[in-house]
């Protein structure tokens, strides 16, 4: 009932950094999962180019080992994979340096869809779109994807987007959020646009607050020099958390075209109030065991960056102006789990008299695990003890209204993939937005460098520092649970 595969047009996609992490855990898999699925038309051809020297055998064997390292219990059918390998070539390029160039300038056709997906450090982007118009390799309507992070302060980010807009136009750049190409986050956008059943009661006189929660297990190790730049508000929220915020909070677009929706969550962005020290607390993972600190992961025995943050913001306008939305993110928290919550208010009088358990209509979009939403409501309690309340889940799960292939929607990265070959650029932050959501984010973080101000630490495994129970605590309210199911 669900699956209704549309291939795209053919295309070469170059991913630039192919031999690198992401490529291998995400992109490369994702990939042949769409070649399984019949989206990738028999012309469509993968380009890995990369510093590193191979030629195109060695290349498909690092991808073999990638699929089979990364796509664990899969089953994979080796004559879909050998096909699928077929498609791939290797380019040896150098960003910085002439090797390559005229090879990938030959090899690239001028009549198929090009895409050129800089997976690489971002110090990397703007050598890597001179060269590309230097050699005349992309074509006028080429797409270039962009990985994160996407600048660390408004200055950077603008700088960044001045050199790509030397040499693409902004129709031309995807700058990717994996966030945006979540089945639920995309369902977000059809319960409240497609259904009259949210959309009235989707503002401050009906929603008390709205929690935005992503919480992970794992520490900085092994990126520690890296994070230790950016903190979780750079890392996280400035991205991640935004976005999921803009598509709950924004009015409803005009129509579901990329300037629409984007320029509707631009409004979001730019109608944030600054948010007083008061309402933001940060936090950094302790020692545990035999579990190194984030000083000790970050290597920075001084760090004062936080790997926990839980802040309340408030969207000036009149849909939402005094409903608080609480935004957590961190690392080492207690599970792995993210969820947007809308909790809506309190029914304005109770006629069962007084009940000591507030009930509360609230609905749940979560990302991971188990992609889905709830839509929690109160009903009486079975069995005869008297009109007892009790709150349930209304699972929206849509697997088993919609089949079993419901299961097999793309992950996030294949289907942005497939949407940029589409030059769908809806589920991408255009340029202007990037930089907003900076403008808001720099004041914030110069105010507590400037403070000198030091994060709690906090117990791995926990929900964070106690602090950041308090920030809801002193307002009558409190954050849902983090949990893995
Ligand atoms: P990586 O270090 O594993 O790989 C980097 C790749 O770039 C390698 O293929 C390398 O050969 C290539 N490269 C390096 N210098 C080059 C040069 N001068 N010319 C051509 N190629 C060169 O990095 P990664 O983890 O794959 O990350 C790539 C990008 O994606 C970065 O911007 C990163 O921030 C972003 N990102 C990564 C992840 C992830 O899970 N790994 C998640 C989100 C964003």
């Amino acid at each position: 009932m669900v699956s209704r595969i549309i291939p795209v047009e053919p295309f070469d996609l170059v991913i630039f950094g192919g031999t690198g992490d992401l490529a291998r855990r995400k992109i490369l898999p994702g990939l042949f999962r769409r070649f399984v699925a019949g989206q990738m038309p028999p012309e469509a051809r993968v380009i890995g180019a990369a510093r590193s020297a191979h030629d195109d055998a060695e290349y498909r064997q690092i991808v073999r080992d990638a699929i089979a390292e990364f796509m664990p219990g899969a089953e994979v059918d080796a004559g879909r994979l050998d096909a699928f390998l077929e498609r791939l070539r290797y380019i040896a390029v150098d960003a910085r340096g002439a090797e390559g160039w005229a090879d990938l300038a030959g090899t690239i056709r001028d009549d198929v869809v090009q895409a050129f997906y800089f997976s690489v450090a971002p110090s990397l982007f703007g050598d890597l779109a001179e060269k590309l118009h230097k050699h005349e390799i992309a074509s006028p309507d080429a797409r270039i994807v962009v990985e994160k992070p996407f600048g660390r302060d408004l200055d950077s980010a603008r700088a960044l987007n001045d050199t790509l807009a030397q040499h693409f136009d902004e129709t031309q750049i995807y700058r990717i959020d994996h966030y945006l190409g979540k089945e639920t986050v995309q369902n977000l956008m059809a319960v409240r646009f497609g259904n009259v059943l949210f959309e009235p009661l989707w503002n401050s006189q009906y929603v008390d607050h709205i929690q935005i929660t992503v919480a992970e297990t794992v520490g900085v190790a092994g990126r520690g020099a890296y994070y230790d730049r950016a903190g979780a508000m750079r890392d996280m929220v400035q991205n991640h958390l935004m976005q999921l915020l803009c598509l709950t909070a924004m009015e409803p677009p005009s129509r579901f075209n990329p300037d629409a929706v984007r320029d509707e969550k631009l409004k979001v962005i730019r109608a944030l109030d600054p948010v007083p020290p008061a309402d933001i607390v940060r936090g950094q993972y302790a020692a545990e065991g035999n579990q190194p600190s984030y000083r000790t992961d970050a290597e920075n025995p001084d760090s004062t960056t936080e790997s926990f943050i839980a802040m309340k913001l408030h969207v000036s306008n009149w849909r939402w102006a005094g409903t608080p939305f609480y935004l957590r993110t961190g690392k080492r928290l207690r599970a792995r789990a993210s969820e947007i919550a809308v909790v809506f208010k309190d029914a304005p009088h109770s006629i069962f008299g007084e009940d000591k358990n507030r009930h509360r209509n609230i609905l749940t979009i979560r990302l991971q695990p188990n992609e889905g939403m709830d839509l929690f409501v109160t009903i009486k309690e079975p069995g005869p003890g008297g009109m007892r309340l009790v709150d349930v889940p209304l699972d929206m799960t849509f697997a088993e209204a919609l089949g079993p292939e419901a299961q097999e929607v793309p992950d996030a990265y294949e289907r942005l993939v497939m949407d940029v070959i589409r030059g769908n650029q809806t589920l991408f932050m255009r340029g202007d937005e990037v930089q907003a959501a900076w403008a808001w984010t720099d004041p914030l973080v110069e105010a507590w460098e400037e403070a000198g101000d030091r994060p709690h630490p906090y117990e791995p495994g926990t929900t964070g520092p106690e602090e950041a129970q308090m920030l809801m605590h002193r307002e009558g309210r409190r954050w849902r649970e983090i949990r893995a199911a």
